[in-house]
């Protein structure tokens, strides 16, 4: 819009200023030039006229070849005018004069002048000095209107020039005026566009860092204005999600340690109290709870500080090349009492042909201890457990630990590898801290290997991994 006003403003003033040029132009040329040019030979008339009386009265050649000069140039100055008169009258004036100086010079050269002196008396002197000053007066007077007609268009035209720069400079000003009005209203629009709405995520953004979340933020700003709103917007709906995940959190975590510790206290009350003081088989199923709770608070503490290790990047890898079979058999018999309580059925079926690893043993351990015990959990009692290697792409060989157990439900297959994230359908009886998965999916990037699951409710689940050859 700017730029368009200013850029007709500019093609007014600029055909205003031609005009204008056109028209001083014109005056310099034409009006200023005629007023001088019939000044001029309104001069040479009355140099004519004294040359022609010296001539008369003294019959001197030089006289008359002065008065020849004359009347040449004043015959000059006419045809000058001739060629820059504009207008009908002017032309027609012109017309007369000439007409009346050749009527001048008839009479000049019918007279001769030593005949005047003799014939003084003589009444042809008298009609010819009375033919001369009725002629030169009409030239006289043809030249007066002539200058006066100039300077009467010398007149207009200045008057109409100066209306043209007015009018020009007037145009000029107001779509000025107007540009910069426009400019500083949209200045300002755009910037209260702007203002208005980062001032307002400024007061939420306040009020969320004091702990106040309430509804999201509605703007209707320029783009990347509401991209920031919107970004805002999902930032709060996380921190409320946050929020309520830790209180979920913080209550189940107690509840997985208050149990064990419950059932250690019962049991160490009984075994002081004597109760099978003369049962050794029962106080040795007590002492066996205890052991076995105390295993279990002591997993949970193992998992919450290898989870506070994760997060905080302290978790190292001694990268080394090892077998995969002996790992797999040593979680196996690290869990056997479970799997014989629960009448597991543990099949393995790895190749002999599998090459070296590149890995850190303990931490692979790590994880399929946990793939082994998820399985071992949500499996009842009689299921079967694979477990089972091959070769994978990209010089990897991907490891399989499968159940018939509970299954995930497919919504939350992407889920069970996030921290925290635990699923949540009447199985909450199952312990658990729901970090198991999220520090295997660990471990195994760190390998350069991805875990995935596969599973279906009712049938069982498949969590497999790969890891790097050595
Ligand atoms: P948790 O300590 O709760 O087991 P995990 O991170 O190990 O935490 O597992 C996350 C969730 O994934 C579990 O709460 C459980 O619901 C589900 N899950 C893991 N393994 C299995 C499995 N083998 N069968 C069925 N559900 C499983």
């Amino acid at each position: 819009m700017v730029i368009f006003l200013v850029g007709i403003s500019g093609a007014y003033t600029i055909i205003h200023l031609y005009d204008l040029n056109r028209i001083i132009d014109s005056i310099i040329k034409s009006d200023l030039r005629a007023i001088q040019l019939g000044e001029n030979a309104l001069d040479d008339l009355y140099s004519m006229t004294a040359a022609e009386d010296k001539y008369l009265v003294s019959g001197d050649q030089d006289y008359y070849r002065q008065l020849n000069e004359i009347k040449k140039t004043f015959n000059d100055r006419v045809g000058e005018l001739e060629k820059i008169a504009d207008a009908g009258a002017k032309v027609q004036l012109l017309t007369e004069i000439k007409r009346a100086a050749n009527v001048y010079y008839g009479l000049i050269e019918r007279r001769d002048p030593f005949i005047m002196d003799n014939d003084s008396g003589d009444g042809d002197y008298h009609n010819y000095t009375a033919d001369r000053s009725r002629i030169t007066r009409e030239i006289d007077d043809h030249l007066h209107k002539f200058i006066k007609l100039s300077v009467e268009d010398r007149d207009r035209k200045l008057t109409q020039s100066n209306k043209l720069s007015t009018q020009a400079s007037f145009v000029f000003n107001i779509s000025q005026s107007a540009a910069i009005v426009f400019v500083m209203f949209i200045t300002f629009i755009n910037a209260r566009k702007i203002n208005m709405p980062i001032k307002l995520l400024g007061e939420r953004t306040k009020e969320v860092a004091e702990g106040k979340i309430t509804e999201p933020l509605n703007i209707k700003s320029p783009p990347e204005i509401k991209a920031l709103a919107d970004s805002f917007n999902t930032m709060c709906e996380q921190l409320v999600e946050a929020d309520q995940m830790k209180t979920d959190y913080i209550s189940h975590l107690s509840h997985e340690l208050r149990t064990p510790l419950t059932v250690i206290k019962e049991a160490s009350n009984m075994l002081q109290a004597g109760i099978f003081a003369h049962a050794p088989a029962k106080q040795e199923e007590l002492f066996s709870l205890v052991k076995t709770e105390c295993d279990r608070l002591i997993s949970t503490v193992s998992r919450l500080l290898d989870f506070s290790q994760m997060e905080a990047g302290n978790m190292y890898f001694s990268f080394q090349p090892a077998k995969l079979t002996p790992l797999l058999e040593k979680s196996i018999a690290k869990l056997s009492p479970l799997i014989q309580k629960q009448a597991v059925k543990v099949g393995v079926n790895v190749p002999e042909d599998v090459p070296l690893l590149k890995i850190d043993k303990d931490r692979i351990e790590q994880v399929f201890e946990n793939l082994l015990s998820n399985a071992l959990k949500y499996t009842p009692e009689g299921g079967n457990i694979a477990i089972s290697a091959k070769m994978g792409g990209g010089n990897s060989v991907e490891v399989s630990v499968s159940d018939n157990g509970v299954g995930i439900p497919k919504e939350r297959l992407v889920q069970v590898f996030d921290k925290f994230k635990r699923v949540d359908d009447g199985r909450s009886a199952v312990m658990g801290t729901g970090l198991g998965l999220s520090i295997v999916k660990h471990i195994v990037n760190a390998h350069g290997g991805r875990v995935w699951v596969k599973s279906k409710v009712g049938e069982g689940s498949t969590f497999t991994f790969s890891l790097p050859v050595s």
